[in-house]
């Protein structure tokens, strides 16, 4: 009976994107099909797409094969990082939309172009960054489980959004250098249930990938949990180190 209410919703929502006409996520006019970006946005948008370095997903030097210098160097926690977009006015514009505005189209155009970076190795979850509870009550959801589970139904693959947990409130990382932002995460996560990540791969999916600091505090606690691999795929990367301190 309990979930009578979140069907009506679904189908509710499912009648409304029906009857809607699909609109440019990055600037709202009506386009022709449903996450598709206008012609003006299109030539904005930079899709980072699956080159760049194995492992760490940055760009490689022309001497460097599939690995930067710097993964070979040290193998990262993060076995491998995936960002659909670069992080600029229009891929900020639709993170800031998916928290405050038309939340399940925004999560379903991002999920779009994020699940074809995604390739689950051996048995796979997915799993959100979380937030703090006391944000999760006051926005009432997380942007990034609404993400993840947009890419459960398209990958087939579980997501989790319980798994992991944040038990620190932490600052905005916004304006912090790379050093302070680790400072500042570490120990913030806690996973609930070690036995439901041990031995997997884990896909943390997060809107907005800036230095990697959240997403390496949270691979590290997994990683102790017994998770096999940690991967993480984002809607947007910084890709400009100027744009950290936006
Ligand atoms: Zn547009
Ligand atoms: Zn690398």
């Amino acid at each position: 009976m309990g979930r009578v209410p979140v069907l009506v919703a679904d189908w509710l929502r499912s009648a409304l994107d029906f009857a809607l006409p699909p609109r440019c996520p990055g600037c709202g006019v009506i386009v022709a099909d449903v996450h598709i970006f206008c012609a003006d946005c299109w030539k904005q948008v930079e899709f980072l797409g699956d080159s760049g370095c194995h492992s760490c997903g940055l760009p490689l030097e022309a001497t460097e094969q599939t690995t930067c210098g710097r993964c070979l160097g040290k193998p990262p926690r993060i076995a491998r990082m995936r960002a659909a977009v670069a992080y600029d006015d229009l891929s900020r514009g639709l993170a800031i939309r998916l928290k405050y505005g038309r939340k399940v189209a925004i999560a379903r155009t991002m999920a779009h172009y994020m699940a074809p970076l995604v390739r689950p190795e051996g048995e796979a979850i997915l799993i959100p960054v979380p937030l703090h509870r006391t944000r999760l009550w006051t926005r009432g959801f997380n942007q990034s489980a609404l993400v993840a589970s947009e890419l459960s139904r398209r990958l087939k693959v579980p997501a989790n959004p319980l798994l992991l947990r944040r038990t620190r409130r932490t600052p905005p990382l916004k304006g912090m250098s790379p050093v302070q932002r680790r400072k500042t995460v570490a120990g913030a996560f806690r996973i609930a249930d070690k036995a439901a990540v041990a031995g997997k791969t884990v896909i943390l999916v997060d809107d907005v990938l800036t230095t990697g600091s959240t997403a390496e505090a949270c691979a590290s606690v997994l990683k102790r949990a017994g998770a096999a691999r940690v991967e993480l795929v984002t809607w947007a990367r910084v890709v400009k180190p100027s744009q950290l301190m936006r």
